[in-house]
């Protein structure tokens, strides 16, 4: 080779690297031609800015004693996570509930928690094998499809924990999950789900017990902001308390979210997520 072609060869190494270290410097995978995902942002349908559903668990009594009548005056779709021991206590009412429209989901049997909580101390996910949790995912189905005619399709997971067993044989449930249900729902988490992004196995789940209707808009004016799905996770419905949602801010935010001036599309969790599931397909995720 020439000393003049040398050294245009020389360049040309030269311009390529500089262009890989530049792309990698800015996150880019060089190796991967932009896909429809990066041409198609996410949308949400008719206009809407942000998805909210609101979710309660366990079955508790105030739910149906407290909850249905305010969710049902504002015509308001929400996802009950419930156990069916619990559901037991006041069956007519989560009759009425599935026909009024809202969502049963799956919360397991027996709500298996870190044994560092008390009252899971004798039921410990450390404690667990995924063969256990599939027993307590598959009968808890089974009982509620019994006593309620309807099979869940969704699951939040007992506070929020994803995990069975300990240390090096610690093992992820969110696999059994994925297989069973079109969603799981976690807790306590700190940021709504990006709907173009998100694994529908593992959805953010923010609390919204004991909060002000004033700091509850505040999130949804944030997750408005950033075109979110954020999904609200309660306990006891009724008057300010521990593991309560306020009944008057909820009326306020089911008040809030029904004026379409407000841009929110306010729907269960299986509604939300079969709609992500089909914008995620169409752009290949
Ligand atoms: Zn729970």
């Amino acid at each position: 080779m020439s000393s003049g072609r040398k050294r245009c060869a020389t360049i040309a190494l030269a311009l390529c690297c500089a262009i890989f270290v530049c792309a990698t410097a800015r996150g880019q995978d060089v190796s991967r031609p932009s896909t429809a995902e990066a041409k198609k942002p996410f949308t949400w349908p008719a206009g809407k800015r942000a998805a909210v559903s609101l979710t309660f668990d366990d079955a508790r009594l105030s739910q149906i004693d407290t909850g249905l009548a305010i969710l049902d005056k504002y015509g308001v779709k929400a996802t009950f996570y419930v156990q069916p021991a619990n559901v037991k206590e006041r069956l007519e009412g989560w009759k009425k509930a599935v026909a009024s429209g809202h969502e049963i989901g799956n919360h397991t049997s027996s709500h298996p928690c870190t044994g560092n909580y008390a009252f899971s101390r004798d039921n410990a996910l450390e404690d667990y094998t995924l063969a256990r949790m599939e027993k307590e995912l598959d009968s808890a189905n089974a009982e509620i499809q019994r006593l309620l005619g309807v099979k869940p399709v969704t699951f939040a997971y007992p506070c929020g924990q994803k995990f069975v067993g300990r240390g090096r044989e610690v093992k992820s449930y969110v696999p059994l999950v994925a297989e069973r249900f079109l969603a799981g729902r976690g807790y306590l988490d700190e940021a709504a789900s990006d709907p173009g992004f998100c694994d529908l196995a593992q959805v953010e789940g923010t609390g919204f017990d004991n909060m002000s209707f004033e700091q509850i808009k505040k999130l949804v004016i944030q997750a408005r902001n950033e075109g979110r799905w954020l999904i609200l996770v309660g306990h006891e419905i009724g008057k300010p308390a521990f593991q309560t949602t306020d009944a008057a801010a909820l009326a306020a935010l089911c008040e809030y979210a029904r004026d379409p001036a407000n841009g929110i599309w306010l729907d269960t969790v299986e509604a939300v997520a079969r709609y992500i599931q089909r914008e995620q397909a169409s752009v290949g995720r």
